[in-house]
């Protein structure tokens, strides 16, 4: 019956029906380490110790699966738990296509830490067409994929690259942070493997570290079950609480921060003092049009350009009075930052030049405070930074 529910029921009632025992609607928070058991090699309902499976954890884990539209789910601690899970699926002398401009964790413990371990990557503009067939090499294994990207919210045509991926038998995994499943299914469009922090919009407060993975493939899940309770990044009970908590209301609260984030673009892209806006959503972005086809909204994030370099950016950051300057995204609370000397400060400056991540780029995360109130903050702010102009 569930399959057939639309995205908002299954999010409100997958893996979540009422406690047997007491009739309670909401899944309670099982804070145990372990179970007492039937009888010897009896454990009641499979579960023997909560590092390898607990009932809070199990009910998030089903529900996201059924919110991506996959056969299972996976919860980690953090999303790069969830991404380092992914990467025990290879072999020393595996070759890895990742996305040029992904979240700057994911850059660090791919190029300083996995490859540490014999896997070979190769960071590409998987944006242009035609770039992961240059970059595919014998060897490759896994094409990895951030669309949009982050900050500089570039697009990755998901279908065209898993015609490339499901040809040579190579798996393709989206991080889906940016996006969540209610503005883009990954699954759908052919990749093999869904990420997401779901620190971000899944739990959408600001209040919890969490991460996960969706699949359809029983091999992968059996691969990366066993890791799972092998390596043992696994999230507590109460954190998985949380981001079910969150993901009831994840459709309304998507609507609205894509509702705020084109009204503040479209604000952005027309004050003199700002050169460039970067916002999918928008028709000026080059991949507009793929955009609307791939996602169902356009999310909540976006960066511009400042006229006036670092010290215009810097007179923004001190300026703002209700944009919050912080790191992370996809709260409620609207959050403000300059990737070059934050979320991007682990790429080398080369490559955050090339990548056009320059000290006058801000990054927003727009979340669901009164439209008119975030206008005005960032509209007096880029005041503020007119003498850098
Ligand atoms: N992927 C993306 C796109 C992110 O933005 C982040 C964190 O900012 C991560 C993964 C890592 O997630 P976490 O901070 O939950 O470990």
């Amino acid at each position: 019956m569930d399959e057939q529910w639309g995205f908002e029921t299954k999010a409100i009632h997958s893996g979540q029906a009422p406690e047997p025992e007491t009739g309670a609607v909401v899944v309670p928070i099982f804070q145990t380490s372990t179970y007492a058991q039937e009888a010897l090699g009896r454990p009641r309902q499979g579960y023997e110790y909560s590092r390898t499976g607990n009932p809070t954890r199990k009910a998030y884990e089903t529900c996201i699966a059924a919110l991506e539209g996959g056969a299972w789910g996976l919860a980690f601690a953090s999303g790069m738990a969830a991404i380092n899970n992914c990467i025990y699926l290879l072999k020393p002398g595996d070759h890895v296509v990742c996305s040029d401009d992904v979240y700057g964790g994911t850059y660090r413990f791919f190029s300083k830490v996995a490859a540490e371990y014999g896997i070979r990557f190769d960071f590409v503009d998987l944006s242009q067409p035609g770039a992961l067939e240059k970059a595919l090499q014998p060897a490759t294994r896994m094409v990895w994929v951030e669309t949009p990207t982050n900050p500089m919210l570039r697009l990755t045509d998901l279908s065209a690259i898993s015609k490339v991926t499901q040809a040579r038998k190579v798996l393709l995994v989206v991080d889906n942070t940016f996006m969540s499943p209610y503005l883009q299914r990954p699954l759908s469009l052919g990749a093999d493997l869904v990420v997401h922090s779901a620190t971000k919009y899944l739990a959408g407060h600001a209040d919890v570290v969490n991460g996960c993975m969706v699949g359809n493939d029983p091999t992968i899940l059996d691969q990366m079950k066993f890791h799972q309770n092998a390596v043992g990044a696994i999230p507590g009970p109460f954190d998985c609480w949380l981001v079910m908590r969150g993901l009831k209301t994840l459709a309304v609260r998507m609507d609205r921060h894509c509702a705020n984030a084109i009204a503040l673009a479209k604000t952005l892209e027309s004050h003199p003092g700002v050169a460039r806006v970067h916002y999918p959503g928008l028709p000026s972005h080059p991949q507009h049009a793929l955009a609307q086809q791939q996602m169902r909204g356009f999310g909540g994030m976006l960066s511009f350009e400042v006229r006036g370099g670092a010290a215009a950016a810097q007179a923004v950051l001190e300026s703002v009075q209700l944009f919050l300057l912080a790191e992370s995204l996809g709260g409620v609370e609207s959050l403000i930052e300059l990737p070059a000397i934050m979320t991007h400060a682990s790429i080398p400056a080369e490559r955050r030049a090339a990548l056009g991540i320059t000290d006058g780029l801000i990054r927003l995360s727009v979340g669901l405070e009164s439209l008119e109130d975030l206008q005005a903050d960032l509209t007096h702010a880029l005041s503020e930074a007119r003498q850098y102009a």
